[in-house]
């Protein structure tokens, strides 16, 4: 029962790290258009997950499904059911696509249209995890939540991923697909979730959850070009 690679470790952590040092900047975000836990909430999971590092299995779907049930026991608001739901529902795509082929074989040079297959692998199953979020949260594209960096951010994914980039190049493109998404939601008027209540007073603000995306994603895309 082999654990988790030092890469993809390298990864989490990467995500981890940064949600904890924006804690701040996420809690005056949520203070504004919301109620101001978002900081807290989010660095709580990434605690809940570092703890969690040295013993997740090695298989990534198994490993993603350990994170997401850590995180729907630790972590409250709406953040943490959204979360763990979209966590669950990737490391069930991913398990499914592992079983049924989309890996290449090692033994077997890839073919030319299956070049980067962890790529694609991995935007599937990011793509299938936002799903879980829209269908859970119900909130489109324009609502003024987290899905508006993250929508696009998937479509960037399955795009980018389809021409045959790295999971590296992939990663980038969709967080600064997500990070023109976050800046989208200033001038909205919120549709879902607290800052809905609150009217005007969110108008001319990111919605911090939005940014949270943003701010991961790209830890995510620097961790994985190191
Ligand atoms: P709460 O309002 O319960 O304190 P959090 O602070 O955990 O929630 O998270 C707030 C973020 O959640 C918002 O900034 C927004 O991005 C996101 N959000 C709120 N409602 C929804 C929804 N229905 N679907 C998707 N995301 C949502
Ligand atoms: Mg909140
Ligand atoms: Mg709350």
């Amino acid at each position: 029962c082999e654990n988790m690679g030092e890469d993809e470790l390298a990864l989490l952590r990467a995500v981890t790290r940064t949600l904890k040092n924006s804690e701040s900047e996420l809690t005056r975000m949520d203070r504004i258009v919301g109620d101001g836990d978002l900081g807290l909430s989010l660095t709580h999971a990434s605690n809940t997950v570092d703890a969690l590092l040295d013993d997740l299995p090695r298989d990534p779907s198994q490993a993603l499904t350990d994170i997401a049930s850590a995180v729907r026991k630790a972590v409250g608001g709406t953040s943490g059911p959204l979360y763990a739901i979209g966590l669950l529902r990737a490391a069930h795509q991913l398990g499914d696509l592992s079983s049924t082929g989309l890996q290449i074989d090692p033994e077997e040079s890839p073919s030319a249209e299956d070049l980067r297959p962890e790529a694609k692998l991995w935007a599937v199953a990011f793509d299938a995890g936002v799903r879980a979020i829209e269908e859970l949260g119900g909130a489109i594209v324009g609502d003024c939540t987290m899905i508006d960096a993250l929508r696009p951010a998937a479509n960037t994914l399955l795009e980018v991923s389809a021409s045959g980039a790295s999971v590296g190049e992939a990663l980038s493109q969709a967080s600064l697909a997500a990070q023109r998404g976050a800046e989208s939601t200033r001038e909205l008027r919120a549709r879902k979730g607290r800052a809905s209540y609150v009217g005007d007073r969110a108008v001319g603000e990111v919605d911090p959850g939005a940014w949270a995306v943003y701010l991961w994603l790209t830890a995510l895309a620097e961790a994985s070009r190191e």
